[in-house]
């Protein structure tokens, strides 16, 4: 508030900012999943688990998450053996 303060002209200036929840709410929500290429060994877990069908791919075939319907529960990424 102080750092804010002494930047902005009018009390005005500053209601249009956002808060520190508001913020963190927004990244929350813009949240992506990706699949590293070069890390995925095609074993299929993140596939079978994900319940939106999210997920591209087969055996021996690098798995591309379609982020138009992933709803970004991040199943997958629970769901990756931490060694891939
Ligand atoms: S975040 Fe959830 S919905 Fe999106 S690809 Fe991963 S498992 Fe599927
Ligand atoms: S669980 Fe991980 S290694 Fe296996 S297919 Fe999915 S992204 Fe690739």
């Amino acid at each position: 508030n102080e750092k804010l303060a002494s930047r902005l002209q009018s009390h005005e200036d500053r209601e249009r900012l956002f808060t520190r929840e508001e913020i963190d709410q927004l990244f929350s929500e813009v949240v992506s999943y990706y699949i590293d290429p070069e890390k995925c060994q095609a074993c299929m877990t993140c596939a079978k688990r994900c319940p939106a069908d999210a997920i591209d791919g087969g055996k021996n075939r690098i798995h591309v998450i379609d982020q138009d319907k992933c709803i970004k529960c991040g199943t997958c990424f629970e769901a990756c053996p931490p060694r891939f």
